[in-house]
């Protein structure tokens, strides 16, 4: 035996341990579900307890010297087991005996197809393993779930990218099954082959149309290769297996390629990440489900061919205070130009209000089915909390009073971003899931994007230090054309990727009008910098984007110029703007420019706009970043943005005003000590 086998066997051991802890951790989940199944007071998820729980887990993993994030995201995977399980349980006792010893489940498409893998996660937990058919058509499907020949069918209803499944709705109106569930899979396209060959030697790919089409900026960069569409992705996967040469390729997902012995060649290779596709689980029986699991119902509605027809069923969500999650409007067959409409409400059939604004929607439509009521499970809100605070606990807040007068002025010349007179109202802008406007944001990360190993020990330092926006430059905005200029779109993919893996929102500049609308397919928010305040065709660039702006003040603007290019932005749209004071040009020479702090309540009594600080570029110098910073929270600002490098003397850019790992940490912890005496929180 080598000394590696000797480990191995270690790590089997340890592995196995494991496995052991989860079955003991699921027999006792099931031990709580039961008393919750008992007794309807209790709550069945509380998500503060679940963020505590994942926060001190942190902790423990970081006294431990473990990598205190990757630990949180496994036991984000425990804590959601833990709810499906209690869910089912839930599910279990409210239909005792409606259950199908035996459960067949059928679906359009070959083994591996995304609705075969869609229904193993969905029928995951079941004890045993269901029989999964393949149908040719969704219709197919469908009716062997009439027939009796299988007890559930899984159909695809809608997918990020592309829009709804129209044949789905279509058999959902005119079929008597119900929707008992819903599904999502995040659909991640690969290339896939018989055996790990260079690209350069594959000539014929292999798939569905629409996914042929979803990868095409991809297969564009394959010259020499054809794509050929096939009935679906799986059985094109089998089809390259058949034809045996490995000049074919097949895209489909990494578990079809599995499943059929085809190796990865590429991952990931979507012209649009984040595809993600909803399914419903259809079944013959309608379930009850325990008034604690968040539901949702589908509803198929017509109605008069009248003025206000729909709005009037409309309004009667509205008075029940119901959330519509979803309206889809079909022309109905045989009957062109009129409409029926799907609905998708929050809410279980079961409750009160759910069924008076039912019958009240009733008395307004002339037609009216429900459709299902099932567990929603493309709620984020209802995900297991990833918003952990991994940093120390601080003392507990003080309140302080601030409050900044609205500037009176009877016309201005920034009218959308000017505070109303009489109004408190703020905006808060929303940057992935970070609110600026509430509390004491901090963005953070390095000047530019260097390489993956600088970003990625930088993401998970300002991670883990508490800060809540990853920042980092791609392309860089240089004095002298002999300066590193940023690594352009590799960059982004690496700061994306950093921001995937560490759970923050990435801010980028982006310095040309035709960047734009690229730079935020990846970024969830665009940087206008200083040197491009005024740029007018980058403002309005950026002010028809969705993407929210952070706007940097001009070295040499005033507050009224820096207010009239917010303006520009708003006015073409873009509603979403923080603006950020960066220093100005003064006559003083000692730091790299003249921190003008009176901007930020200058500003606040002007705008509603959030207001943030960048210390690093004001200061120039790494001593004074931190000290600013804490006099940014002092003087009103709603955040700091700084500048990290995990080793500042190897910068390519701005390394003598970089924070380095330590002082960054030790920032953070300042800033929450003095936010919660003033009863601002820090995140
Ligand atoms: C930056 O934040 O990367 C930057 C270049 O700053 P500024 O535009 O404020 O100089
Ligand atoms: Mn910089």
């Amino acid at each position: 035996m080598t000394d590696l086998d000797g480990v191995r066997a270690a790590l089997d051991r340890i592995d196995a341990a494991l496995l052991d802890l989860l079955a003991e951790r699921s027999a006792v989940v099931e031990e709580v579900a039961a008393l919750k199944s008992r007794d309807q007071e209790l709550l069945l998820r509380d998500l503060e307890r679940e963020r505590d729980l994942l926060s001190k887990v942190g902790r423990d993993a970081q006294r431990r010297g473990l990598n205190a994030f990757h630990v949180v995201r496994i036991f984000r995977d425990v804590v959601e087991a833990s709810v499906r399980q209690q869910e089912s349980r839930l599910t279990r006792d409210a239909n005792t005996g409606a259950e199908p010893p035996l459960l067949r489940v059928a679906y359009q498409g070959t083994d591996g197809a995304y609705s075969h893998l869609a229904g193993r996660k969905f029928f995951g937990d079941r004890k045993e393993e269901p029989i999964f058919v393949g149908y040719r058509s969704f219709r197919q499907a469908v009716e062997a779930v009439e027939r009796d020949e299988c007890d559930y069918a899984i159909l695809p209803l809608e997918n990020s990218v592309a829009g709804s499944i129209n044949e789905t709705y279509t058999l959902l109106g005119s079929s008597k099954l119900h929707v008992v569930g819903e599904e999502v899979w995040q659909v991640e396209h690969c290339l896939l082959g018989l055996a790990p060959v260079p690209l350069s030697r594959i000539r014929r790919v292999y798939s569905h149309p629409q996914a042929l089409m979803q990868c095409s900026e991809f297969l564009d960069g394959l010259p020499g290769v054809t794509a050929e569409s096939f009935i679906d992705t799986a059985a094109s996967v089998q089809k390259v297996k058949e034809l045996g040469s490995e000049e074919n390729a097949a895209i489909a997902s990494a578990e079809a390629g599995e499943l059929h012995g085809l190796v990865v060649l590429r991952r990931d290779i979507a012209n649009q990440r984040n595809n993600q596709t909803r399914f419903v689980v259809v079944h013959r029986k309608r379930f009850q489900f325990d008034p604690r699991i968040p539901c949702r119902t589908s509803l198929l509605l017509v109605t008069d061919h009248k003025e206000g027809a729909l709005e009037r069923c409309l309004s009667e969500l509205a008075r029940a205070q119901i959330n519509m999650t979803k309206l889809e409007s079909r022309s109905m067959t045989n009957t062109p130009w009129e409409y029926q409409f799907y609905v998708d409400i929050e809410g279980n059939v079961d409750e009160p209000r759910v069924a008076r604004a039912l019958e009240g929607i009733g008395h307004n439509a002339r037609y009216l089915r429900v459709l299902g009521c099932y567990p929603r499970k493309t709620d984020a809100a209802l995900d297991v909390p990833r918003d952990v605070d991994l940093s120390p606990p601080q003392a507990p807040p003080a309140p302080v009073e601030t409050s900044v007068p609205v500037a009176a002025e009877s016309k201005v010349a920034y009218p959308l971003a000017a505070r109303r007179a009489g109004g408190a109202e703020r905006t808060q802008v929303k940057v992935g899931d970070v609110l600026f406007g509430e509390g004491f944001v901090v963005v953070a990360g390095p000047c530019a994007v260097e390489n993956e190993r600088q970003v990625f020990e930088t993401a998970r330092v300002v991670r883990e230090g508490g800060g809540r926006v990853l920042r980092g430059g791609v392309f860089k905005p240089r004095t002298s054309p002999y300066a590193f200029q940023g690594l352009g779109w590799e960059g982004l993919d690496i700061l994306w990727r950093a921001g995937q893996e560490y759970h923050l929102p990435i801010v980028t500049e982006v310095m040309a009008p035709e960047d734009v609308a690229r730079v935020a397919e990846r970024a969830d928010m665009l940087q206008v910098g200083a040197r491009n305040m005024q740029n007018f065709s980058l403002l309005k660039e950026v002010g028809q984007s969705k993407r929210p702006v952070l706007l940097k003040r001009g070295m040499m603007s005033s507050i009224e110029e820096l207010l009239l290019a917010a303006e520009y932005v708003l006015a073409a749209g873009n509603r979403h703007v923080v603006l950020c004071e960066r220093g100005i040009r003064t006559f003083e020479t000692s730091t790299r420019n003249t921190l003008d702090l009176g901007a930020v309540q200058v500003l606040k009594s002007k705008t509603h706009l959030p207001v943030i600080v960048d210390p690093s570029h004001a200061l120039g110098i790494t001593a004074y970043v931190a000290p600013m910073a804490r006099a940014a929270l002092a003087a009103g600002a709603d955040g700091v943005i700084v500048e990290v490098h995990p080793r500042p003397a190897e910068a390519l850019c701005d390394g003598p005003q970089a924070l380095t790992p330590d002082l960054f940490a030790a920032m953070m912890g300042d800033l929450k000590r003095m936010g919660a005496a003033l009863g601002i929180p820090v995140r």
